[in-house]
C-alpha cells in the first residue's frame, strides 16, 4: 500500500510520516519510509542539485524535469520493488507536490506535468494521500522559526508563491476526494497522528 503525505512548508509532514511508519511497523506491517525529492542515491543527488542554495537556481522547465527524473529513479529502484514485496510505502511528498509547487506556484501547465509523470513513472499514484493543512500565514511563521538560514529550502520564493501552492493543493484535493484525506495540521502531533489513523482505517480494510 502506497501512502503519500502532502502539504505546504512547515506543516509537520515529516513528523507525521515518522509517526505513521512507526505505528504501521508496530502493527506488524513491513514499512518503507521515504521522501521526495530523494529516496535513492540518484534521487538524493538530484535533491541536492535542486536545493543547492549557492547555485543560480533553475528555470521552470529544468526544475520540473529534475523532479520528474528524481521521481522516476525513486519509483524504479525503491517504491515499486517495495510495493511488489507487499510492503507499505510512506512517502513524504510525491507527484501532487510537483502539481502544487511547479504547477500552481510556478505556473507550469498541469497537463504537461501529468504527461511527464505518465512517461517517466507510468502515472503511478498513491492509494491514499494525506494532505496536512495549516493556513499559509501559520505555515510562514513556522518556517521562519525553523530555518533562519534557508538550509534545505528552495529559497527566495515569495509569500505569494506559497499561497498559490496552498490554493493548488486545495484544488487537487477537491478534484480527487477519494484519494485525498484532509488532515487538520493545527493540533498537537499526537492528535494529528490520530486523525491520520482514522483516515487510513478505510484503506487498511480494503
Ligand atoms: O518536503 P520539504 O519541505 O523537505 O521540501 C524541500 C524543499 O523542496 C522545499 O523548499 C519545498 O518547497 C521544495 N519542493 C518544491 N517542489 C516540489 C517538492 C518540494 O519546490 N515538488
Amino acid at each position: 500500500i502506497f501512502i503519500s503525505l502532502e502539504g505546504g512548508e512547515g506543516v509537520g509532514k515529516s513528523t507525521q510520516a515518522h509517526l505513521l511508519a512507526e505505528k504501521l511497523e508496530s502493527m506488524g506491517h513491513q514499512t518503507v519510509l521515504t521522501r521526495e525529492p530523494g529516496g535513492t542515491p540518484g534521487a538524493e543527488a538530484i535533491r541536492s542539485l535542486l536545493l543547492d542554495p549557492t547555485g543560480e537556481g533553475w528555470g521552470r522547465e529544468a526544475e520540473v524535469l529534475l523532479f520528474a527524473a528524481a521521481r522516476a529513479d525513486h519509483i524504479e529502484r525503491l517504491i515499486r520493488p517495495a510495493l511488489q514485496a507487499g510492503k507499505w510505502v510512506i512517502c513524504d511528498r510525491f507527484i501532487d507536490s510537483t502539481r502544487a509547487y511547479q504547477g500552481g506556484g510556478g505556473g507550469m501547465n498541469d497537463r504537461d506535468i501529468l504527461d511527464l509523470h505518465r512517461i517517466g513513472c507510468a502515472g503511478l499514484l498513491p492509494d491514499a494521500t494525506l494532505l496536512i493543512e495549516v493556513s499559509p500565514e501559520e505555515s510562514a511563521q513556522r518556517l521562519e522559526k525553523r530555518d533562519k538560514g534557508q538550509s534545505d529550502r528552495i529559497g527566495g520564493r515569495a509569500a505569494e508563491y506559497h499561497s498559490r501552492v496552498h490554493a493548488a493543493f486545495n484544488v487537487l484535493a477537491s478534484a480527487e476526494p477519494k484519494r485525498f484525506h484532509r488532515i487538520d495540521g493545527m493540533g498537537e502531533p499526537q492528535d494529528i497522528h490520530q486523525q491520520i489513523m482514522v483516515a487510513l482505517s478505510s484503506v487498511m480494510r480494503s
